[in-house]
């Protein structure tokens, strides 16, 4: 006979079921809940900072294509809507340029904002830990910058030079302050996964980019337009490029590790 008169296998402390949130105290961890049917062990796993939700991990996948197809619209988008001008659509379609224009430069911020949305959704049972706040603040602040940086395109009213200048200083910095949330977040996740190096990566690597992003910022803004183009500012620039493609390279290696985490998950809850 076996000298434990406990049963391994029993949860022996409050677990909430990651999809209703019923308490699994006292249940089989091989059982399912009791109210929807959902595995036990999901909520186990959940609370001892594995992945519970494969479904979850499979959203986070898909965001990050997403986010990494967004970049590709900028240089799609002009073949696409040449070929449409070629055969005669567009002219239909669209009558000024600045719309034009604005369909041109939406477009992949749109789709980036849409795989940023789909990236921090939430995690199901999720209560704690500092992934979350990352996670809510980049929700917010990264539609948020990209709506302060659309409206450069709507200037009905014509606005005074000082108040175009805080307007691009704001989404700039939402933008930047946005993907570093991001970053965080994918830092969080990433160490869950027990990627923490990757994560660390990306985190310093986005706040690097953003810093020389706000230095050629800060330099064009000295200078005005149309004055001397500095040393200074061709080198922020070449690094803000760099940076950008380094990120972005490091975004795809995140979904390749998230991609074999959901093969794991996926293996020991079958
Ligand atoms: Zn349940």
């Amino acid at each position: 006979m076996n000298a434990s008169t406990a049963d391994p296998a029993v949860v022996r402390h409050d677990v909430p079921c990651i999809a209703c949130g019923y308490n699994l105290r006292g249940l089989r961890a091989d059982g399912t809940c009791p109210e929807c049917g959902t595995a036990v062990q999901k909520a186990i796993d959940r609370q001892t900072g594995l992945f519970g939700d494969e479904q979850w991990i499979r959203r986070m996948i898909r965001g990050c294509s997403v986010m990494l197809f967004a970049p590709w619209l900028l240089i799609l988008s002009p073949c696409l809507t040449a070929s449409m001008y070629r055969h005669g659509l567009l002219s239909r379609v669209v009558s000024s340029d600045d719309i034009y224009a604005a369909i041109l430069l939406t477009a992949p911020s749109v789709v980036g904002v849409i795989g940023v949305l789909m990236l921090t959704v939430p995690e199901p049972g999720a209560s704690s830990g500092d992934g979350v706040t990352w996670r809510r603040l980049g929700r917010w602040v990264t539609p948020w910058g990209y709506a302060v940086a659309l409206m450069a395109l709507f200037d009905v009213p014509r606005l005074e030079r000082a108040v175009n200048i805080i307007r691009d200083q704001v989404s700039l910095f939402a933008f930047i302050f946005g993907a570093i949330c991001l970053a965080a977040y994918c830092r969080h996740i990433a160490r869950r996964m027990n990627r923490a190096k990757l994560g660390e990566v990306m985190w310093v690597s986005t706040i690097v980019t953003g810093a020389c992003a706000v230095g050629v910022s800060w330099l064009n803004l000295v200078q005005g337009r149309g004055g001397m183009t500095s040393f200074a500012l061709v080198v922020l620039m070449v690094f803000t490029v760099l940076g950008l493609c380094y990120v972005y390279v490091l975004l795809a290696a995140f979904t390749v590790f998230l991609r074999a985490e959901l093969e794991r998950v996926a293996g020991r809850h079958a």
